[in-house]
């Protein structure tokens, strides 16, 4: 499969054997007789087993990391930090080989595949800092001799449920950042990526046991139907961060709501790249095809629609479809390949049947489109990525196909650029390409992108982890990783103190007994 390393020596490599547990609490525990296979989208060859976590499993899963709160809260947080410091030194020692099951395990080419380690250290850096910054504020009391004052307390066991297609980086964005805060994460990752969460959980917990902290990060493995209601219905878990697509974030979210628990919803998008005539072409032109492409069209943040000005459109256009030819898509573990396989292959079914119905739908096909069989890895999940002129009233390109297809549109006007852009359900990134000032600026006023993330002369795919991270609308309105999103993973709570001899009561009530 790849030039240097076999399947087993890539399992190897990350202490993974054929069969391995799918629950960690403190130990691996061998938990059930039912299996998970995992496959590889590279060749449809089957990698290795999981055992799945079983109900009792479960249940002690969740009293173990209760009581792992307990200790773990009172630790103070800037020590809480020093922990992640060292989970963050560990990934860089596995960068290479956590990448590489990575590109084995969900196809991401080599650069992606570390480049998914490289996001968990560089957020590991960020909490170890934010681990002294978990600032509180100080407001004047109206009452004399009075202080008040605001503290963020750690709010509990909570979950961290993840997609296939950041089968590892999602997690530390949530759980370096909830650890710093003091709690406890008990991780149910995709059934499609589980041997990338057992070798993470590998490296970090043989961290957490060096060092000797409690077991604070735990593994539980299973279906979204059974492992997953089990989270979402249980009220000890404080807050699900849930990643995954917007009809299972709308379950979840009213399975938790349904309990007052807290949820952070990080949900589909259909992201749109507006191309203006007075933009820098190849900048936009690199942007376009790396936001459709990369991952194969697999992140929630790909470019699926390029909105572009009507006087550059054609020959816009056509330097696109020539880009798009000149891409290699095949195996990551070879040299030059940029486009990796599918997830599966549902998710080329998928693919055909979107394009099928955007061709009904009056789309015209400009190129990919199909099936393509990889020589050497014929059962691999390759496609040939598409673009389509989109047609008016066509409805598939409101929703996300997750693959990749790029749907464009020829606009007139700024204003009707910015129709098409909001005019889906979803809402998470969004770019222009322009170097005039006046219309950068009114793709960012309110009128402009109605998207969590807005960027100016860079594409839509590609966040980095300093900023809050989340979308509008139908994705779900969830922020995480950097700036304040740490304030999801913690319960504020207003403190009043009165240092006088007297009982004042606010808004001047009297009360005289
Ligand atoms: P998915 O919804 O099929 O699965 C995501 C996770 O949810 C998996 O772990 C799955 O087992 C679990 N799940 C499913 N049903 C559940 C239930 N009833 N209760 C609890 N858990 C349940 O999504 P996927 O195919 O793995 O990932 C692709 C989707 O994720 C796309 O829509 C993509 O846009 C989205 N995504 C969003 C972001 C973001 O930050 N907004 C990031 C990555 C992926």
């Amino acid at each position: 499969m790849t030039k240097n390393r076999d399947v087993s020596g890539i399992l190897a490599d990350v202490g993974l054997s054929e069969t391995n547990s799918g629950s960690f609490n403190g130990n691996w525990v061998e938990s059930g007789k039912e299996r998970i296979t995992s496959f590889s989208p590279v060749d449809g060859s089957r990698i290795a087993e999981v055992t799945v976590t079983e109900r009792e499993t479960y249940e002690q899963t969740v009293r173990k990391s209760i009581k792992a709160f307990e200790e773990w809260s009172m630790v103070p947080a800037p020590e809480r930090g020093i922990l992640i410091r060292e989970i963050g030194n560990a990934l860089r020692l596995n960068k290479e080989k956590l990448g590489r099951l990575v590109s084995l395990e969900v196809g991401k080419t080599k650069s992606e595949g570390e480049g998914e380690i490289q996001e968990m250290i560089d957020v590991a850096d960020f909490a170890v800092g934010l681990s002294r910054q978990l600032y509180g504020l100080t407001m004047s009391s109206e009452r004399t001799n009075h202080r008040m004052y605001e503290q963020w307390v750690p709010l509990g066991p909570i979950s961290v449920i993840s997609s296939f297609n950041f089968p590892c980086s999602v997690w530390s964005w949530n759980s370096f950042i909830a650890a710093v805060a003091g709690d406890t994460v008990i991780w149910k990752p995709s059934s499609k990526a589980p041997l990338t969460a057992i070798a993470v959980m590998k490296v970090v917990n043989g961290v957490v046991k060096r060092l000797g902290y409690p077991d604070i990060f735990s593994l539980v493995i299973g279906s979204g139907s059974s492992i997953g209601e089990l989270i979402s219905s249980d009220h000890r878990i404080k807050l699900v961060s849930f990643t995954g697509s917007i009809p299972s974030g709308k379950h979840i979210s009213t399975v938790v709501s349904g309990r007052l628990g807290k949820t952070i919803l990080e949900l589909g998008g259909n992201n749109a790249a507006i191309v203006s005539s007075k933009s820098d072409l190849n900048i936009a032109l690199k942007g376009v095809a790396f936001g459709a492409l990369a991952t194969a069209g697999q992140r929630c943040t790909s470019t699926r629609r390029a909105i572009v000005d009507s006087r550059i459109y054609d020959s816009f256009v056509e330097k696109l479809v020539k880009a798009y030819s000149s891409v290699r898509v095949g195996s990551p573990f070879e040299e030059g390949v940029l486009v990796g396989p599918l997830i599966d292959g549902k998710a080329v079914d998928g693919f055909l049947k979107a394009i099928d119905t955007a061709k009904k739908e009056g789309g015209k096909l400009l190129c990919g489109g199909t099936r393509l069989t990889v020589k050497g890895h014929e059962k691999g999940h390759y496609v040939t990525p598409a673009i389509i002129e989109a047609s008016k009233g066509m409805t598939i390109d409101k929703t996300e196909t997750f693959a990749p297809i790029l749907y464009v549109y020829r606009y007139e006007t700024l204003e009707e650029a910015m129709d098409i852009h909001n005019n889906v359900p979803q809402g998470l990134s969004s770019s222009i390409f322009s170097n005039d000032v006046r219309e950068v600026e009114y793709f960012l006023s309110s009128r402009g992108s109605d998207c969590g993330i807005a960027n100016v002369n860079t594409g839509t795919a590609g966040a980095e982890i300093g900023g809050a991270f989340g979308g509008e609308k139908e994705t779900g309105g969830g922020r995480e990783s950097g700036s304040d999103s740490w304030k999801n993973y913690m319960r504020r709570q207003t403190v009043t103190i009165n240092y006088g001899k007297d009982l004042p009561l606010s808004q001047g009530v009297r009360f005289d007994v």
